[in-house]
């Protein structure tokens, strides 16, 4: 092991497992470790990084923006906020939107626009509100999201739970229908999951969802934290299916790669529940993260990245699909949002994710079975075929040796 990673390993909490590699630069879809040594970056923070890392226009901007204001809290107005909010609304086709700095942030923000909206329009007893989530979710990592979930690792050791959540299976419309009932405030959904595994439910789901919550007096609210701003081929992942949520959470995208930036967003008579003082963040919305927060909207269109993400993404899908595998169960996906998913009878997605990082492709297991592969929505074909090269030889590679032993 680098001494690097020691020193890090001796004082950093053990919440994570990284892959063993040091990485000291980046620039568009590549990285590189302390030993010069470079890098395809088909993982691209979770999404987080879809403009690329260090996207010549962002760097721009922030080398302007830091020496002339950066945070200032939201007891003043900036010249930077309005203009960025106004931007993701017009985009996204919601009315309003609150800024906060991490998705988790943009999500309890989600939770409680949902509850108050519950109790002051749609009537609900004070207390009672429900919202209802889905099995498989991921939507961050505070106490009352980990309530929501059905991982058991994301919750053991951290209880006792806010009450309030109910759980129905991701994908069924039945389940949906006999879950809601008069104290349902919210469905809070990810059109497509992330860390569940690449996860698509079933075509139209997403559709019948909507009008269900509409017949019923329920927000439908659409967590595209990591789905969103092109990752699925679309700006939105709703798109797919022509829905436009109540309520929409952005975030990792939303920072270019640079700052954490996130929101919620909502038609107006949700996001009005909020009176000064209700909710807060000091750093949410602060002119620094707003400049950059539109500076990555503006470059998302100019450069056509949702276009080129689902372009690119039925060409790797097409191209992963036809591995011909024992290890492979299915290929799935939209637009650079795709999944391998590895059968554990011949194999598990870290061996795959660490002999493609001795290749120099960087990816990332998702439960186990997953090796997701994400990258900049900047890719090129040529770094795409690159990359289809890396993963069949590391596929052949991995079924040799197993049918070796
Ligand atoms: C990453 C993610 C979150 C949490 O975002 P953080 O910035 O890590 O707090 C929430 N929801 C989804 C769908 C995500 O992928």
């Amino acid at each position: 092991m680098s001494q690097t990673i020691e020193r890090e390993a001796e004082h950093c909490a053990r919440n994570y497992r990284p892959l063993p590699v040091v990485l000291t630069r980046g620039e568009g879809v590549f990285v590189w470790d302390d030993a010069g040594k470079k890098y395809l970056d088909m993982m691209s923070a979770y999404s987080a990084v879809s403009h690329g890392h260090a996207h010549p226009r962002l760097v721009e901007l922030v080398r302007r923006q830091v020496g002339e204001l950066n945070i200032v809290s939201r007891a003043f107005h900036t010249d930077k906020l309005g203009p960025f909010l106004e931007r993701a609304c017009e985009l996204t086709g919601q009315d309003k939107a609150l800024p906060m700095n991490t998705g988790a942030e943009a999500v309890e923000t989600a939770l409680k626009a949902a509850r108050k909206w519950a109790y002051t329009v749609k009537g609900v007893p004070e207390d009672a509100a429900e919202i209802i989530t889905c099995t498989g979710n991921f939507h961050g990592r505070t106490i009352a999201i980990v309530a929501m979930s059905d991982e058991p690792q994301y919750r053991a050791g951290f209880g006792p739970f806010p009450p309030g959540f109910r759980m129905v299976e991701y994908g069924n419309i039945d389940a949906l229908e006999s879950a809601i009932g008069e104290h349902t405030a919210a469905l809070l959904i990810e059109p497509i999951q992330g860390e569940g595994g690449i996860v698509l439910p079933p075509k139209g789901y997403l559709e019948a969802a909507l009008s269900l919550c509409r017949e019923r007096n329920v927000l439908l609210i659409a967590d595209e934290i990591q789905t969103g701003l092109g990752r699925t081929g679309k700006l939105l992942a709703c798109e797919h299916e022509g829905v436009k949520p109540d309520g929409l959470i952005l975030g990792k995208a939303l920072g270019g790669g640079i700052l954490p930036v996130s929101m919620f967003l909502s038609r107006k008579d949700v996001m009005d529940v909020f009176t000064p003082g209700d909710h807060g963040s000091t750093f949410g919305g602060n002119p620094l993260a707003a400049a950059v927060g539109l500076e990555a909207l503006n470059i998302l269109v100019d450069e056509r990245l949702a276009e080129r993400s689902a372009e690119m993404g039925a060409y790797l899908l097409a191209a992963l699909g036809k591995i011909d595998s024992p290890m492979i169960r299915e290929v799935r996906g939209a637009g650079l949002f795709v999944g391998i998913d590895i059968d554990p009878a011949h194999g598990t997605a870290r061996e795959v994710c660490e002999a493609l990082l001795a290749r120099g492709l960087l990816s990332k297991e998702t439960h186990e079975t997953v090796v997701r592969l994400a990258p900049p929505l900047t890719i090129s074909r040529a770094e795409i075929d690159w990359a289809i090269e890396q993963i069949s030889d590391v596929i052949a590679e991995l079924d040799a040796i197993r049918l070796a032993s």
